[in-house]
């Protein structure tokens, strides 16, 4: 990249001297955040000049092939982009910040580093160990020595804060022992395992000992996670953390791996909730002699509303089905923006039923949590990868407000005998984001956007590595991606 003067795409179409000022400011209001992180040793050694420094993060995640396989796609991209399309009028983003990576697509903004097919690691873990060794020694090696820019111009260094990816991703390239996957799944496994076991978050304590459903147990554990250095999470450390720069606060290194707030919520609790939600919906305050009717009511007022607002419905059928079953209900869709589509149409579609919600406590709540939770989703989107410190509170706020109301939710549906709004510990995920930014804003005046670590376009460029992979031969898949990503941001970069 630097040697075809391509860096700018690291930094929201700057060029190194312009990002100078805003880069020097982005690190002294990281350095309050992270005041104990391994890079400022190189800063003040004057091995490294803040103003070179680039933040960047990992992300990975695995695709699908065209035999339906998976396949590893491995990808840095900048923290600093050219924004989000989601500016509302609520919020103003910081004129001298840095943008989100939100916009333009994903291969325009992603840069592709390994591909590799499920079968080539799935009997063998070598392999995906191997991998990752190979991808971090020369990441931290551009992290230790910088890269030349030629002539006089010095040398930048790109900085990892993070890993990215969904949850599933994050156990198996950082090696988490403690995570969802040892939270019991069915209600039969209920019971002390989940307060005392092996532990379901790799940043805190919850489930070993403390109750992670209890949110003010599970904020203690979160607190004390920043105080007093824990066992890590992990039997053997994955090179991310052995070989980059990293947080040196207790329990810093876990915390390289990241949650994806909006993954958790759109193709996680937020599927339940609008699922739940409109069950319970049309049980209390719909007209219509069956379920079927009902539910038909819903349909046409989404698509209205989606009409209204010139939002893709996505969903063409809507039926009892799409909301899994009565005494049960699921969302059944595998695409995020229809979680977010149904969020901001139930908001509206409860507003103009006021009067009605009102006689009944489960969906005033209801109301209260699908409006906090779009207030956050909204004012993350809207906001530079910094969040002046009020704002962040306030959001992480709304967020915990979502998070109390689901928990109220399962707790009012249990005692009614409804098997509605299940408790996964993908709810304790988002409480750990809503905590980090209320700890941030005590500590600065300004806190990490979550957005940034956030998986909305890396789909897409996963979606798009994995369309290149099935039009190439199966045998070649890796290479073949490689030169094709290649050829494709070639002519996509100079176009500009
Ligand atoms: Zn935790």
């Amino acid at each position: 990249m630097v040697r075809m003067n391509d860096l700018d795409h690291l930094l929201g179409g700057f060029t190194l001297p312009q990002a100078r000022g805003r880069l020097v400011d982005f690190w002294a209001k990281y350095r309050v955040l992270f005041p104990r992180h391994q890079l400022w040793e190189d800063v003040d050694a004057g091995r490294k000049d803040p103003a070179c420094c680039v933040p960047i993060l990992i992300h990975g995640d695995e695709g699908v092939t065209y035999k339906k396989n998976g396949l590893l796609v491995l990808s840095f991209q900048g923290v600093w982009g050219h924004g989000s399309s989601k500016r509302n009028v609520d919020y103003r983003a910081v004129d001298e910040g840095i943008p989100l990576n939100f916009l333009r697509t994903g291969f325009q903004t992603r840069m592709l580093i390994c591909v590799c097919p499920k079968e080539l690691y799935q009997d063998d873990p070598r392999i995906w160990n191997a991998i990752f060794e190979i991808v971090v020694a020369d990441l931290a090696a551009c992290e230790r020595d910088g890269i030349d820019l030629g002539g006089q111009q010095g040398r930048i260094f790109p900085i990892v804060l993070a890993n990215k990816g969904d949850w599933s991703y994050l156990v198996s390239s950082g090696n988490l022992e403690r995570s969802y996957r040892r939270a019991p799944k069915g209600a039969g496994d209920q019971g002390d395992f989940q307060v005392q076991g092996p532990g379901i978050c790799h940043l805190c304590a919850c489930g070993q000992g403390i109750d992670w459903e209890n949110m003010a147990e599970a904020e203690a554990a979160m607190e004390e996670s920043h105080t007093v250095a824990m066992a890590p999470p992990w039997e053997r450390e994955c090179p991310m953390t052995r070989l980059l720069l990293v947080d040196g606060e207790v329990n810093g290194k876990a915390r390289f791996h990241q949650v994806d707030c909006w993954h958790s919520i759109h193709l996680g609790v937020g599927k339940s909730w609008v699922a739940c939600g409109i069950m319970t919906l049309q049980q209390l305050i719909l007209d219509g002699t069956n379920v079927d009717s009902r539910i038909e009511v819903i349909a046409r007022e989404y698509k209205e509303f989606c009409r209204r607002s010139r939002l893709d419905p996505i969903i063409r059928k809507i039926d009892v089905r799409t909301f899994g079953c009565t005494t049960s209900p699921e969302g059944t869709w595998n695409k995020a923006a229809i979680t977010s589509n149904f969020m901001m149409f139930l908001e509206d579609f409860c507003e103009r039923r006021s009067d009605l919600i009102e006689q009944h406590e489960r969906l005033r709540l209801f109301v209260v949590g699908t409006k906090h939770l779009n207030k956050f989703m909204r004012g993350i989107y809207a906001n530079d990868a910094l969040i002046p410190s009020a704002l962040a509170l306030e959001l992480g706020n709304s967020l915990r407000t979502f998070i109390k109301a689901y928990m109220w939710q399962a707790h009012a549906a249990y005692s009614l005998g409804l098997s509605f709004y299940p408790l996964y510990p993908k709810l304790h995920a988002l409480h750990e984001v809503a905590f980090e930014l209320k700890r941030q804003s005590r500590i600065a005046a300004y806190c990490t956007n979550p957005a940034i670590f956030t998986c909305s376009l890396d789909e897409d460029f996963i979606g798009r590595c994995a369309t290149v992979s099935r039009q190439v031969s199966p045998r070649l898949i890796a290479l073949r991606v490689l030169q094709r990503y290649l050829a494709h941001i070639q002519s996509i970069w100079a176009r500009g």
